[in-house]
């Protein structure tokens, strides 16, 4: 049982997950298999990705996209420092270097075109988008840039699957996309990811690398000998297995309907914030295209000690966030050298105002308004001169 009255996030799950799953036990096969492709496959159809192989996490997700495109040693990648830390150590994994990017605004926290131009040097390779709590970033101009200077682009989509912009969806703009089905995301198995990508090249790259770079299961297929395979290349086991995709499959089933809960939460959040804390500011309001509305992010006001309001929620049974203290100011970053005489100013005053909100698909409006009365008190109690 949760300690929250309201939690941060939860999972919709139910009778149709279990019974999935015990299908799966029943069937006596548990690594991938016949449930893991067709999960890949709805997936694809659903995003409008040619491929998608399943793996076991974003990050690995986020790691075979470096390696397929063959990243490494002196290329540099560029990131989003306001991201969690996986975006960058992917980057880190195969010896490349990632290059810390502004984000747009106060009011657009996804990667900013303009200081991607910016960061850009001749070693740069590539650039790794996120779409910040489900909200695309602006990837018209992001792929002109690319195109303009030869870049490859990998999106993280942990947070996006089912966003879209002019009608397409998060994962299929750039050359991969990485998806997240890790416990708190919209799509969820517990842990697991997917790759997508429309070009036939990577595609056969990651199925490979994905499983030890084993020829096995092609050759297999045409030749009949099981125990007779190559290894093309240094490979890994990233797999996913069945009782996830099982779980996976039904959870894709929901994931319109209840992105739909959550989008109409977020509205009714951003109406009782602005009647009952005017003060707070939301980020996003009228950004382009379709979100997930994976986050509820807030802005305190400057004056307001972060660590003294999140306490005065937590005293009330409600869980918020932070997301993200930035990357380039963790420990594990400081060797990692930022663009010459550049500061990331909104990354880091965002990184210091910043809360996120419970949201998930069965909270109620009825919480919401309790959530929104505590900010309330907690603001007044957290006043300086209070
Ligand atoms: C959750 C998350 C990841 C990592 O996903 P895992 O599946 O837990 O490895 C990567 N990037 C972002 C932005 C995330 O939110």
């Amino acid at each position: 049982m949760s300690v929250w009255r309201i939690p941060l996030a939860d999972i919709d799950l139910g009778e149709e997950e279990k019974a999935a799953v015990l299908a799966v036990l029943d069937r006596r096969w548990l690594t991938m298999g016949e449930e893991t492709q067709h999960f890949e496959q709805e997936f694809a159809d659903y995003v409008g990705a040619t491929f998608a192989y399943a793996v076991s996490n974003c990050t690995v997700a986020l790691h075979l996209a470096c390696l397929a495109l063959g990243l490494g040693p002196g290329d540099e990648v560029l990131v989003p420092s306001l991201t969690f830390v996986a975006t960058a150590a992917a980057v880190r994994y195969v010896g490349a270097t990632p290059r810390f990017v502004e984000i747009t605004s106060e009011k657009d926290l996804t990667i900013s075109p303009q200081d991607i131009v910016n960061c850009i040097t001749p070693r740069t390779r590539a650039i790794i988008v996120m779409h910040y709590g489900g909200y695309m970033c602006d990837m018209p101009s992001i792929l002109n840039i690319a195109r303009q200077h030869n870049l490859f682009v990998i999106e993280d989509a942990a947070h996006s699957p089912g966003a879209s912009l002019e009608g397409r969806k998060a994962g299929v703009w750039g050359d991969i996309g990485c998806f997240s089905f890790f416990s708190n995301k919209n799509l969820s198995t517990g842990e697991g990811g997917m790759v997508t990508t429309h070009r036939q090249d990577i595609a056969e790259k990651i199925r490979v690398l994905r499983s030890h770079g084993m020829t096995a299961l092609t050759w297999d297929r045409h030749h009949g000998h099981a125990w007779s395979y190559d290894v093309v290349a240094l490979g890994y086991n990233y797999r996913l297995d069945e009782l996830r995709s099982a779980i996976g499959r039904v959870q894709l089933r929901k994931l319109e309907a209840n992105n739909q809960r959550r989008e109409d939460l977020v509205a009714y959040y951003r109406e009782k914030i602005r009647e009952r804390v005017p003060n707070i500011e939301v980020p996003f309001e009228s950004h382009p295209g379709q979100s997930s509305y994976h986050l509820m992010p807030i802005l305190l006001p400057r004056e307001t000690p972060r660590e003294h309001f999140m306490e005065g929620m937590k005293r009330r049974g409600i869980q918020t966030s932070i997301h993200y203290p930035p990357v380039h100011q963790f420990s594990a970053y400081q060797g990692i050298t930022l663009v010459q005489g550049r500061d990331l100013h909104f990354t880091e005053s965002i990184a210091n105002r910043e809360v996120t909100l419970p949201l998930y698909p069965m909270l109620t409006k009825a919480q919401v308004d309790e959530v929104v009365e505590a900010i309330f008190e907690t603001l007044i109690e957290t006043q300086p001169n209070h």
